[in-house]
């Protein structure tokens, strides 16, 4: 994950709440219809019922605790792991959700998210656009960031719902990664770790013409650090394949670069092409404004980082 979205579903949470409420009273009523009830049923009920709070609430960030004690009373070698699955598939009806035309439904609900780029990779546009006569419309895909295929009583939870892009949260990268056992940075509630700079290509000297910017951009490359020690950072890293996938940027942080460093080169675009072309045009947000405009820029922690480091140069 490049950028912490701690607030994303803020405006949703009421609503959402009311929602999810509503879907468990529902199926509770039409599971125990007909005649008395399995006992896996009844125990599925009351592990719901024990934890709805925190399984309903959008503040909820940690699952682990609730987890715990469904893989401590279902464990997944017992037989009725299966029957409490597909129990809680009926409750937490996330294809209902999903595919929903009318009412509340998960185009309405990512188009309340303020935010507009994946977070785990900051590339592509997560925006939203709801059907209209004009439009088909889109949005992005939601990342159950504790799998739903394992956990069902998650499906909904807005605490594990990541608005994110098809590459990040498809087959190459993300998909069915079990996070519980293999920690990766949770956009929810991390904080951002993960840097960027630019720095000579394959670990060369750093030397003073490089320094300098007078090298040939290809002499470069952008470098995306994880903090030593942090795994949870390490892994993001891996799994979004965020090195390979900085390097077509290349061309924006060597611009910016220059940009930054160097007042003579704006002055010279303008000088030549009677082009005036500020900073803030190359990153793409004020520098002194919001402090959280870049998230909402493709790219933007990059940039930002890049304009921060080199400037230190
Ligand atoms: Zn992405």
């Amino acid at each position: 994950m490049i950028i912490d979205i701690h607030d994303v579903w803020q405006s949703a949470a009421t609503i959402h709440e009311y929602y999810v409420r509503a879907a468990i009273a529902q199926a509770w009523e039409r599971l125990f219809r007909f005649g008395p009830p399995s006992s896996v049923l009844s125990r599925v009920r009351a592990f719901v019922e024990n934890h709805a709070t925190q399984i309903v609430s959008a503040t909820t960030r940690d699952y682990r605790p609730i987890v715990a004690d469904y893989n401590g009373q279902f464990p997944t070698t017992s037989s009725d792991r299966a029957e409490a699955r597909s129990i809680l598939e009926a409750v937490f009806n996330y294809e209902k959700f999903r595919d929903a035309k009318i009412g509340w439904n998960a185009y309405e609900l990512c188009a309340a998210s303020p935010y507009t780029v994946c977070p785990y990779c900051h590339l592509a546009p997560t925006n939203t656009v709801l059907k209209s006569n004009e439009h088909q419309g889109y949005r992005p895909q939601l990342d159950h960031f504790i799998g739903r295929a394992e956990y069902p009583f998650l499906s909904l939870s807005l605490g594990n719902l990541v608005p994110s892009c098809p590459t990040c949260n498809g087959p190459t990268m993300k998909h069915t990664t079990d996070v519980l056992v293999n920690p990766h940075l949770f956009p929810l509630a991390d904080p951002s770790v993960l840097s960027f700079k630019l720095r000579p290509k394959n670990g060369k000297p750093w030397t003073p013409p490089l320094r300098a910017l007078r090298m040939p951009r290809h002499e470069y490359e952008i470098v995306v650090d994880a903090p030593h020690g942090n795994t949870a950072a390490e892994n993001s890293l891996k799994t979004f394949q965020l090195r390979s996938r900085y390097q077509p940027y290349l061309h924006d942080a060597f611009r910016l670069a220059k940009a930054s460093k160097d007042g003579a080169f704006l002055r010279t675009i303008k000088k030549v092409f009677n082009w005036d072309v500020s900073l803030e045009d190359h990153l793409g947000f004020p520098i002194n404004g919001n402090p959280t405009a870049f998230k909402n820029i493709p790219q933007g922690k990059m940039r930002l980082d890049v304009y921060t480091d080199c400037r230190q140069w």
